[in-house]
């Protein structure tokens, strides 16, 4: 019974491990997880993380419980804590939270069942990142030396911050980009459009609109917000054979990506998406069976 709560505290190998199990899970192969009841803690908005692990649960035959946060008891003044605690207390044998409290798992530490990270705050995004290495895996079949810039709100980002850290210690040469104001202190800070044609993966993230406090807000419109950070198929000319444009998603079309790019030839975004069902029947595996 594990939790996977951070990818920081999982080694090259078992971060490996979850890899090869998820590319055998698109191939085909089957497991099932019949008679065991996992349940989504969703306390913060979310559209792939939820329901692609409805689907890779579905795919593991288990018996699933969709918490909805906006008809529960927290509208009596239930905590965050108790809430989790009545769902461990019903039997069920795994929980998936996404919280926007950085580190919520610090206040669950009493808890025994086993807790999957959907994502807390600007902290972490394990499964994402994962399913994002298993994209870059599929593609080029190794990892070391590949160039990445990570481009967008990376201040505000659980999934930059993720992807930095592992991406770096699996020795990719990771760059971040956009709006100096998201800017973070040690993440390789570069100029985005004098950078394009030496990269091998663009990532594009989404302004973190959600989490800005007043004068965190971004006052540039749209478009100049696209001329300059964003990936136009303009930009996209200039990027090297071979690369590939990523975005983990939601996308805001006309703003960090032209609505042509969503789709283009280089765009590996459905697969993505695609790939992060495969990584979360992995991810489950591992949390109820090792
Ligand atoms: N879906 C990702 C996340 O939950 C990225 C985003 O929301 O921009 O962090």
């Amino acid at each position: 019974m594990k939790d996977l709560l951070s990818l920081r505290t999982l080694s090259n190998e078992e971060i490996m491990n979850i890899l090869n199990e998820a590319l055998e899970f698109k191939k085909g192969k089957e497991f099932s997880l019949k008679n065991k009841i996992i349940a989504n803690l969703f306390f913060e908005s979310s559209t792939r993380t939820q329901y692609s692990f409805n689907v890779a649960q579905e795919k593991l035959d288990m018996k699933v419980i969709n918490f909805n946060p906006t008809v529960s008891s927290l509208n009596k003044g239930e905590s965050f804590y108790d809430t989790v605690k009545t769902f461990e207390s019903f039997g069920i044998d795994a929980v998936v939270i996404r919280h926007s409290k950085d580190r919520y798992y610090d206040d669950l530490k009493r808890l025994k069942c086993p807790i999957i990270n959907g994502g807390d705050g600007k902290g972490d995004h394990p499964t994402q990142s994962l399913l994002d290495l298993m994209t870059i895996y599929e593609e080029f079949k190794h990892f070391e030396g590949l160039k990445i810039c990570i481009v967008g709100d990376i201040k505000h980002s659980r999934v930059a911050h993720t992807n930095f850290e592992i991406m770096n210690r699996l020795k990719m040469e990771c760059y971040t980009s956009g709006p100096i104001e998201y800017k973070e202190d040690g993440y390789n800070y570069i100029d985005f459009n004098t950078c394009i044609s030496e990269m091998d993966i663009i990532m594009l993230l989404r302004v973190q609109n959600e989490r800005h406090s007043e004068d965190e807000k971004l006052r540039m419109s749209n478009d100049e917000y696209l001329e300059r950070y964003g990936l136009t198929m303009e930009k996209v000319k200039k990027m090297k054979p071979n690369s590939i444009i990523m975005h983990p998603a939601p996308f805001n079309r006309g703003v960090e990506i032209s609505d042509d790019v969503v789709e283009c030839e280089k765009s590996r975004i459905f697969t993505q998406i695609n790939n992060g069902v495969y990584v979360r029947m992995s991810v489950i595996k591992r949390s109820l069976t090792e």
